[in-house]
């Protein structure tokens, strides 16, 4: 029987995208191997930034973002907005190909963060919100899981 398809942050596989060039791979991959087929994806390397690349935060919710109405900056003020939608883009364009209704999606990020994210202030401080990839595939009613809810998702 074919499994199911989940979207993945990449970089919970071991890849090395995140923004300092490092992973974050969780234990416990098998596991997922054995219950879905795993589409990786790094919507910040899908929509165009460098690996390593100066670390984004969300200057406004991901929703409003996504309706034209906020920016994501980076930590030198730079306007990174349109590569993290095009990122988020890039997810959805998986999701419909391999016609995926679920996602594992690292917390906290600005991209695949669920239920926190930076405050957009450079200072370390989280607050409940979503990333921009995360907002847009909800929209379209995918179900995002963190890695801490893996239990869950299996
Ligand atoms: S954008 Fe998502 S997949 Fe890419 S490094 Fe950040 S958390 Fe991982």
């Amino acid at each position: 029987m074919m499994k199911e398809r989940i979207l993945i942050s990449a970089c919970l596989l071991g890849l090395h995208c995140r923004y300092d060039g490092g992973h974050q791979k969780i234990s416990g991959t098998e596991r997922l191997e054995e219950a879905f087929t795993l589409i990786p994806i790094c919507p910040e390397q899908a929509g165009g930034l460098s690996t390593p690349r100066i670390p984004c935060e969300l200057q406004n919710d991901a929703i409003q973002i996504l309706d034209g109405k906020g920016r994501v900056l980076n930590r030198n003020n730079e306007d990174c907005t349109d590569m993290f939608i095009k990122g988020a883009s890039e997810a959805l364009f998986l999701t419909d190909l391999f016609q995926i209704k679920k996602a594992l999606l690292k917390e906290g990020s600005p991209s695949c963060g669920s239920s926190g994210v930076y405050d957009g202030t450079f200072s370390g401080t989280c607050k409940p919100g979503e990333g921009i990839t995360t907002c847009l595939l909800r929209k379209h009613g995918i179900q995002v899981y963190n890695e801490n809810q893996t239990d869950e998702l299996i």
